[in-house]
C-alpha cells in the first residue's frame, strides 16, 4: 500500500521500551519514506524514542481521533537499517502470544546496535584526508565536528551541536557513512581481525642451521605451497608451535607471513573446506525427503529423530545445500551449549563465508557486524541460539531446531519465548519446511508427530553402525562402595581399566561444589540461604558456602551458629568432590572440571572442551555442560554417579529431563573407533526413565511418560500457563494471587471453559532473593480458551507487587 501523498497517513510503532504499539501520524513530508520495518524516531513523553514502523492503518483508521492526539513521527532515523516486514510480524505474534510487550520482544529479537538510542560515530582514516578537499560545507562541517570527537559522537549531539534538523543531520550523516568517511564507532575492530598464515620459502636463507631444533622443527611443519595459518600451526603443533617462533622465522627470511582480513567471529578460524560425505542409506532416505519438501516451496514441518551420532548435522548440512541452491536461506537453532566451534567449523567447512555465527560469546560489535551480514543477505545462513530465532533473514527455505528438547530455547525472562515454538510458526508464515531434530524429542513434539502434525522420520542407527554403547546400571543402595563412598566398586574397576588401555573417561553428576547439605552434626542445623528457600551448597577449595540460585557466599562455618559445636558436616556429592575423590583413589591422572564454578566465560568451555579432546586431561568430570553434542572420538567410559538426581525435583517433567540427560551422556562414548561402555549408578533403578534409557529405549518411554501425563492431564495432554505473584511480603503475594484466582475462576465460569484454575500455592521455590513467590496453575486443552480466560488475569498494577505470566512453562520452580 502506498499512501496517498494528501490522505491523513496513521501508523503504529514499536518503540525500543517496554511498552506496546504506539500511535504516530506522518507528516507529509515524510510520506513516502514510510513502509512496515522503517526505523523512526518518536516523541514519547518528554524524550525521544527510537522504534520501528509496525502497521500502517488505512485511510478511515487514520482520521483523526476526538479522544486523544496523535503526535507526529519525528523522523525517519536513516542512522539504522530497517527491517523485513516478516520479522515485524513475528516480533507481533510473540508478544501476543506471551503476554509481553512488542518493546520486550524487540529488545530480546534485535542486537543492541540496531535498537540503540546512542548509536556512536566516528570519522574514518579516509574522513581525516577527505577533510578539506571537495565537499560541501554541510559535510566539511560534520567531519570537522567528527574529528574532535575521537571517541565518538551521536546523532543528537551532532544534531544540536551544528543546530540543524534531526532529519539533515541524519541523512548528511548517511552520506558521509556510504562514502566510508563516518562509520559507527567499533566497526573497524569489528572487522580488523586479521587471519595470519605463513609460508615457507622454497629457498631458505643461509645458516639453517643456526635455528634451534624447536624452530627447525616448528619450520618444518609449515608447508611452501599453500599457506597455513598460525592458529591452525598452534592446533595441531602444540608442542612446539610459539607465536614468537614465528616472527624469528619470519624475521630471518624462512618464511612468509600472508595476512587476510577476517570476518570479525571468532568462531571462524580456520576451516578448510570440506567436501560432503556419501550419506548412509538411512541418511540418504532422509535427505531426500527433505529436499523434496524445500523445493516443494510450502510449509511443512519434520521430527527427524536420531540417535546420537546418527549423523544428524550431516542431514542438515545437506538439506541446506538445497535449500541454498534454490536461493533461498536457512535458520540454524541450537542450545547455546551445543553451540562449539566445533559444530560452528562444520557449517563454516561446507558454506564458508555464507554462515554468521551468534552466540554469547560475541561483543557486540561482533554481533552487530553478523547481524549486518545476514540482513544484506551476504550471509544467507544464521546459526545461533535462541535469539537467533529473530535474524533478519529473508526468503527462508529451512528453519532447524537441532537438540529440540532441550530447555533453553525458552526465555526465562519477558518476553518468555519459546524459539522452537516459535521456529515452527515462523516456518509456516515464510512457507518454509522446518525441521526438530533430537535424540530424545520433548513429549510435545512426539505428540505432535504421533497426531501426524509432523512428519516422523528416523535415524535408527549411528554412522558407520557403530553400536549405542551398553548401558549397566548399578543400584547404589546394594553396591559395595570404594573409597569414601562415591564410586562404586564396579564402576572405579571400569575406570581404572579404560585409563590403563590408554582412552578417556568422562564422569557426570548433574551437581556443582563440594557437598549440597551443610548441618550442624550435635544438633542438627542445616546451614540454609538467608534470601532463598534452599540450602546451601559447599565449595570446598573457595571455602565457602554458596547459594545457587542467588549467589549468596559466606565463609565456610567452623562452629555451629545455634550450638556453637565445631562440628560442622557436609553431606551429598557434588562434582568438585568427584575430583578431589579422584585424586585420592587414582593418584596423578589428569582430570578436568567441568561446571560453572570452573567455566566462568564461554571461552574458558572451548579451551576445556579442547585440552580434553587433545588428551591434555584423561577424566572430564562434569555437568550436563560435558553431556551436550560434544564430540570426544577418545572417550570409551561414561560414568554417571547418581543418575537419580534430578528426578525428584518438584516438576512433571523430572522424568523427562533425566531421561533426556542420561541418553545424551551415553551418546558421549564410543564415538571414536573404539567402542564405548556407560556405567550408571542409582538408587531408583527400577524407575522407567532410568531404566529405559539404560536400553536405549525411547520409545518405552514415551508410552510410559505419556501414561503418566495422559492421567495427570499434563502436556502434551493440555496447555498451562502460569500467573506468579512475586512480593517481600508474603501476605501481599498471597491476597493478590488469590483474588487474580478469584477472577480466574469467576471468569472460566463465565465463559463455560474447560480451564482449570489450580492454587494459589506457594512456588516450589517459595521464596527466592528474599522474593515470596506464589502462584496460579492454568490447565486446558484449548489454547483458545486458556487465552480468553487469562485476560481477566490484569487487576491493577500495584506497588510491592509483581505479577508474571508464563504462558507455555517450561520450568515449573
Ligand atoms: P548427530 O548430530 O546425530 O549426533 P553427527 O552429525 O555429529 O551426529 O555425526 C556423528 C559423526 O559421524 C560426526 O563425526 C560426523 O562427521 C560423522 N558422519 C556423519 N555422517 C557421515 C557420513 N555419511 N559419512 C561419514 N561420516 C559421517
Ligand atoms: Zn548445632
Ligand atoms: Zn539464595
Amino acid at each position: 500500500m502506498t499512501p496517498s501523498a494528501d490522505a491523513p497517513l496513521r501508523i503504529r510503532v514499536i518503540v525500543d521500551k517496554p511498552l506496546g504499539l504506539l500511535d504516530y501520524h506522518v507528516p507529509t513530508s515524510l510520506k513516502t519514506d514510510i513502509k512496515i520495518g522503517v526505523p523512526v524516531t518518536v516523541p514519547l513523553g518528554k524524550q525521544q524514542a527510537t522504534g520501528y514502523v509496525a502497521e500502517l492503518l488505512s485511510p478511515e483508521e487514520s482520521a483523526p481521533p476526538e479522544d486523544f492526539e496523535v503526535k507526529p513521527i519525528s523522523a525517519v532515523d536513516h542512522t539504522r537499517p530497517s527491517l523485513p516486514s516478516n520479522l515485524i510480524e513475528l516480533i507481533l505474534f510473540s508478544a501476543d502470544y506471551y503476554a509481553a510487550t512488542c518493546g520486550e520482544v524487540l529488545h530480546a529479537a534485535l542486537p543492541a546496535v540496531a535498537r540503540a538510542t546512542t548509536q556512536r560515530f566516528t570519522i574514518t582514516p579516509d574522513g581525516l584526508k577527505a577533510l578539506d578537499t571537495n565537499l560541501s560545507e554541510p559535510h566539511q562541517q560534520l567531519l570537522e565536528y567528527a574529528k574532535e570527537r575521537p571517541k565518538g559522537f551521536t546523532l543528537t549531539g551532532l544534531t544540536r551541536a551544528l543546530q540543524w534538523k534531526r532529519a539533515s543531520a541524519g541523512s548528511r550523516l548517511r552520506q558521509l557513512r556510504a562514502k566510508h568517511l563516518i562509520e559507527l564507532t567499533g566497526a573497524q575492530q569489528a572487522t580488523k581481525r586479521k587471519l595470519l598464515s605463513y609460508r615457507r620459502l622454497p629457498t631458505p636463507p643461509e645458516g639453517t642451521s643456526k635455528l634451534n631444533p624447536t624452530s627447525q622443527a616448528l619450520l618444518h611443519v609449515i608447508p611452501t605451497l599453500e599457506p597455513i595459518p598460525a592458529t591452525r600451526l598452534a592446533q595441531t603443533h602444540p608442542g612446539i608451535f610459539s607465536r614468537s617462533r614465528l616472527k624469528t622465522l619470519e624475521r630471518h627470511g624462512f618464511i612468509e607471513r600472508i595476512e587476510k582480513a577476517q570476518s570479525s567471529n571468532p568462531y571462524d578460524i580456520t576451516v578448510e573446506p570440506d567436501v560432503p560425505p556419501a550419506p548412509t542409506d538411512e541418511q540418504a532416505e532422509v535427505i531426500d525427503v527433505l529436499r523434496e519438501a524445500c523445493s516443494a516451496n510450502t510449509f511443512k514441518c519434520f521430527l527427524l529423530q536420531g540417535v546420537t551420532g546418527s549423523g544428524k548435522t550431516e542431514v542438515y548440512l545437506q538439506t541446506i545445500e538445497r535449500c541454498l541452491a534454490e536461493q533461498r536461506s536457512a535458520l540454524v537453532l541450537v542450545p547455546e551449549i551445543a553451540l562449539t566451534p566445533q559444530l560452528g567449523g562444520r557449517f563454516r567447512a561446507r558454506f564458508g563465508n555464507r554462515v554468521a555465527t551468534f552466540h554469547s560469546g560475541l561483543t557486540p560489535d561482533e554481533r552487530r557486524h553478523e547481524w549486518e551480514r545476514v540482513r544484506s543477505g551476504e550471509a544467507p545462513i544464521g546459526l545461533g541460539a535462541r535469539s537467533a530465532l529473530f535474524l533478519p533473514l529473508k526468503n527462508i527455505g529451512i528453519i532447524i531446531v537441532d537438540e529440540e528438547h532441550e530447555t533453553s530455547f525458552k526465555q526465562e525472562e519477558s518476553p518468555r519465548y519459546n524459539a522452537r515454538d516459535l521456529a515452527v510458526l515462523r516456518s509456516k508464515s515464510e512457507g518454509a519446511v522446518c525441521i526438530l531434530g533430537s535424540a530424545t524429542p520433548s513429549l510435545e513434539t512426539r505428540a505432535n508427530a504421533d497426531s501426524g502434525r509432523y512428519h516422523h522420520l528416523r535415524l535408527n542407527q549411528r554412522v558407520f553402525n557403530r553400536p549405542l554403547p551398553p548401558v549397566e546400571i548399578i543400584p547404589l543402595s546394594t553396591t559395595e562402595r570404594a573409597g569414601d563412598g562415591i564410586f562404586t566398586q564396579p564402576l572405579l574397576d571400569a575406570l581404572r581399566a579404560c585409563l590403563d588401555a590408554g582412552d578417556q573417561a568422562i564422569l557426570f553428576l548433574n551437581r556443582r561444589g563440594f557437598a549440597p547439605y551443610v548441618f550442624c552434626k550435635d544438633c542438627g542445623t542445616p546451614f540454609r540461604c538467608p534470601d532463598c528457600d534452599v540450602s546451601l551448597t559447599l565449595h570446598r577449595r573457595r571455602n565457602c558456602l554458596m547459594c545457587h540460585y542467588c549467589g549468596f557466599e559466606q565463609a565456610a562455618p567452623t562452629t555451629c551458629p545455634e550450638c556453637e559445636s565445631d562440628e560442622v558436616g557436609a553431606h551429598g556429592i557434588g562434582t568438585e568432590r568427584i575430583e578431589a575423590e579422584l585424586k585420592t583413589l587414582l593418584g596423578d591422572v589428569p582430570t578436568i572440571r567441568l561446571d560453572r564454578d570452573t567455566v566462568r566465560r564461554r571461552v574458558d568451555l572451548e579451551n576445556r572442551l579442547n585440552e580434553f579432546r587433545e588428551g591434555k586431561a584423561r577424566v572430564l568430570i562434569g555437568t550436563q555442560m560435558v553431556a551436550k553434542g560434544h564430540d570426544f572420538p577418545g572417550v570409551t567410559l561414561v560414568g554417571v554417579i547418581t543418575a537419580d538426581t534430578s528426578l525428584n525435583f518438584p516438576d512433571f517433567r523430572a522424568g523427562e529431563r533425566t531421561f533426556q540427560l542420561l541418553t545424551q551422556v551415553s551418546g558421549r562414548a564410543g564415538r571414536g573407533d573404539k567402542p564405548g561402555r556407560v556405567i550408571v549408578q542409582a538408587f531408583e533403578t527400577e524407575h522407567y526413565a532410568v531404566n529405559c534409557a539404560t536400553t536405549h529405549n525411547y520409545d518405552d518411554f514415551v508410552i510410559k511418560e505419556m501414561e503418566a501425563r495422559h492421567e495427570l492431564r499434563y502436556p502434551p495432554y493440555s496447555h498451562l500457563a502460569i500467573l506468579r505473584f512475586e512480593s517481600e511480603e508474603e501476605a501481599l503475594a498471597n491476597q493478590e494471587a488469590n483474588e487474580a484466582t478469584n477472577r480466574l475462576r469467576t471468569r472460566t465460569e463465565e465463559l463455560g471453559h474447560g480451564v482449570s484454575v489450580l492454587g494459589p500455592a506457594p512456588a516450589p521455590l517459595a521464596r527466592l532473593k528474599g522474593i515470596y513467590r506464589v502462584q496460579v496453575l492454568l490447565k486446558s486443552s484449548s489454547r483458545r480458551q486458556l487465552r480468553e480466560v487469562l485476560s481477566a488475569a490484569g487487576g491493577k498494577r500495584k506497588s510491592g507487587i509483581r505479577q508474571i505470566l508464563d504462558v507455555d512453562p517450561v520450568s515449573m520452580l
